[in-house]
């Protein structure tokens, strides 16, 4: 339980929007078709946890289950959580759990990624700030990370949701994928995660010649943005400081002080760069030989600034609980929406509903129409609002999981 003193606007009125929103908006029916995968005892077998704001208070509360969408909605729309996590599938209904018999069945394997795991190597914002240059690591990390899903494992039915803040969650819903155990789950986020080591491990990605697909697909997307993104926008060379952090990554201090120099004296990022790769591959033409230090210096530097960036224990366990799409952030107020990655680089976290334009939306159509929004009692009906694209995306993944089965 976390005691929130310090009560924001924002959880003052969050209790009727949220009233309001999952009366009106919130696809309940669709997140019964999504995770009953057309069998209704594995929707009932699903575990639900909510978070709910009472006195100030965040409340945690786990080990929910339903028969269908209508009783979870008339949970929901009594609790009114700002969050709706989303569990494993048990062997039993997780309702009341008996240890001795209770384990994970099923799950969606998930990959969770945070912005702020990228604070070593961005420089226009910090921690939960997300910006638009912030948005193109994103960007980057759903392409990568979803071409090798499909290429390398042949996944296909993959849902990418914003999580309302500063990260993305990606949902892979195929049977194969819901049926890996925790070993098999290991296996697949040990062959994504390429970067290694904490803050005090200077150079996180090291290559030799067995470079797989994963890879070499994903240099293939980094080559041509890195000097415009990289190396100019997010400026890594552009300040002594962040110049001599850079030159971490050479451990010969022979060569670290001659790149320093002859870098130092030049100004912009890209010409530091440029030279750089010159001194680089220099040493390599002269050597010749096949398994030179800095063979793939370069390589490892491009994926060291741009590589998926994951909470790899998210994908590895079963048993972990995590927010579902559409929910609203509490800080935000922006709803987790789904988005396609063939659109993702065009994706705006600027331009995604909060709660607030939800609701102003709603109640500017039952005007026009002479009703009145906080009657929840009225019937449900489809209003056209900000948060149709994403319930397309969402209705048109369902589809497609459907038509597969
Ligand atoms: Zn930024």
């Amino acid at each position: 339980m976390i005691n929130l003193e310090e009560s924001t606007p924002f959880e003052d009125t969050i209790n009727s929007e949220l009233a309001i929103y999952y009366k009106r908006l919130f696809p309940f029916e669709d997140y019964y078709r999504w995770m009953s995968y057309r069998n209704q005892s594995i929707f009932q077998r699903r575990e639900f946890a909510f978070t709910i704001i009472k006195n100030k208070k965040e409340i945690y509360i786990r080990h929910q289950s339903f028969d269908n969408a209508k009783k979870l909605e008339v949970e929901v729309r009594n609790l009114k959580p700002t969050k709706i996590h989303i569990g494993a599938m048990y062997n039993v209904r997780p309702t009341k759990p008996c240890y001795n018999n209770y384990f994970p069945t099923e799950r969606e394997l998930i990959f969770d990624i945070d912005i702020n795991d990228y604070d070593d190597i961005r420089t226009c914002c910090t921690g939960d700030q997300i910006c638009p240059k912030c948005w193109k690591f994103m960007a980057l990390a759903c392409k990568i990370l979803d071409n090798g899903l499909r290429i390398d494992f042949g996944y296909n039915h993959i849902l990418w949701v914003f999580s309302g803040r500063r990260g993305i969650h990606c949902w892979v819903c195929d049977q194969r994928a819901r049926i890996l155990s925790p070993s098999e789950r290991q296996t697949v986020g040990k062959y994504f995660q390429i970067i290694n080591g904490g803050k005090y491990t200077y150079k996180k990605v090291k290559l030799d010649n067995r470079t797989q697909y994963l890879i070499s697909s994903a240099l293939d997307m980094i080559r041509p943005i890195f000097v415009p993104f990289i190396v100019k926008e997010q400026d890594i060379l552009g300040t002594n400081e962040r110049l001599a952090k850079f030159l971490n990554v050479i451990y010969d201090a022979e060569d670290r002080e001659a790149l320093r120099s002859q870098m130092e004296t030049l100004e912009t990022s890209s010409q530091r760069w440029n030279t750089f790769v010159c001194y680089i591959e220099n040493l390599l033409d002269k050597t010749k030989k096949e398994h030179h230090k800095y063979t793939y210096l370069i390589d490892e530097i491009m994926l060291q600034y741009t590589y998926p960036r994951m909470d790899i224990k998210v994908t590895e366990t079963m048993n972990h609980l995590l927010k579902g799409p559409f929910c609203v952030h509490p800080k935000t107020g922006k709803i987790s929406v789904p988005f396609s990655i063939s659109t993702v680089d065009e994706f705006s976290t600027d331009n995604v509903p909060t709660i607030e334009i939800l609701t102003e939306e709603m109640t500017k159509i039952d005007l026009e129409e002479g009703e009145s929004v906080e009657n929840i009692n009225a019937e449900r009906k489809n209003y056209k609002t900000s948060l149709d694209p994403a319930l397309t995306v969402f209705r048109e993944f369902i589809s497609n999981l459907e038509y597969d089965k």
